[in-house]
């Protein structure tokens, strides 16, 4: 079993050599269970001569999914409520600081398959991070809680989107302000105070007097450099949450962030 448990989505292809590291136990007896695993259809050897789950493993889920009666008897409430909101219904239960889905209801609203994560009966998820199993977790006394989301290392950090526009911030009478022209990632918390920046500097370069076109120039220059450092250094800092190789250091990062969002305006 410790072998099998060793596959997982992001490693689902392994050699005898990450095997045997894995478990610290020698190559030629990782070798021997692995060749049995293989004579009984959980494990298939492939191209590479590398091993990955054989279908005999979904058998043995699949079995101990319907074993539970849960499925059975949640079916008809599963499709009846996909019936009344058109979207896909799904059961999990909590397994540890996981999630597991025990049946879904597909819906097939045009788009749909695209948020569904390609999730079925046997996938798992981490429970803090779902709602499904935020649900789960909420019911549960304070000190279980505490002891099944402490993990640091379980944070799935995606990639943000962020804007930048380059100045000019108007044509003719209409002009970019807040997220339009500037939507920061949410790493230093800077995206409303700028836009609240952004209305004063306007309304500053508004009352001057000389023509509009001049005085939208004046706002957008004021402002661009700024918001820049901000929405570059919170880039920076989503892309270290990633990739922690790479030669950023966040809290330095932040600091430049925060003096240049403290400057005056
Ligand atoms: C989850 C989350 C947490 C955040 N936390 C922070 C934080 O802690 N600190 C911080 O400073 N910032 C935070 N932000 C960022 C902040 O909310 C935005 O930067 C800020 O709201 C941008 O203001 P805005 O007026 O430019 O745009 P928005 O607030 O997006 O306002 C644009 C408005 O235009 C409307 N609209 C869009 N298209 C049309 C249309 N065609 N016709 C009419 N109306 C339209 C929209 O419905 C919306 O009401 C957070 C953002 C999110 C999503």
């Amino acid at each position: 079993m410790a072998i099998l448990g060793c596959f997982t989505p992001e490693r689902p292809v392994l050699g005898i050599a990450d095997i045997a590291d894995d478990l610290g136990m020698s190559r030629s007896t990782t070798h021997r269970y692995v060749i049995t695993l293989v004579a009984l259809g959980f494990l298939e050897q492939g191209a590479s001569r590398k091993y990955r789950l054989g279908l005999r493993v979904t058998d043995l889920g699949m079995s101990a999914l319907n074993s539970t009666g849960l499925r059975e008897h949640s079916r008809p409430y599963l499709e009846e409520l996909r019936q009344r909101t058109s979207y896909t219904t799904s059961l999990a239960v909590l397994d540890g600081p996981e999630i597991l889905y025990v049946d879904r209801a597909r819906s097939f609203r045009r788009g749909q398959n695209k948020i569904d994560l390609n999730l079925r009966p046997g996938s798992r998820l981490p429970a803090y991070c779902t709602s499904l199993g935020k649900v789960l977790l909420a019911n549960l006394p304070d000190a279980e809680q505490r002891e099944l989301i402490g993990d640091d290392q379980a944070v799935v950090y995606r990639p943000v989107e962020s804007v930048l526009v380059t100045p000019p911030w108007h044509r003719g009478r209409v002009v970019l302000i807040g997220d339009a022209a500037h939507a920061t990632t949410p790493h230093c918390g800077q995206g409303a105070a700028q836009a609240i920046e952004d209305v004063l500097v306007l309304r500053e370069e508004l009352a001057a007097d000389r023509p509009l076109a001049a005085s939208l120039e004046a706002y957008a220059t004021r402002r661009f450099e700024r918001c820049k450092v901000i929405v570059e250094g919170s880039e920076a800092i989503g892309a270290w949450e990633q990739d922690r190789s790479l030669p950023i250091d966040p809290l330095a990062t932040r600091a430049t962030v925060i003096r240049a969002a403290m400057a005056p305006l």
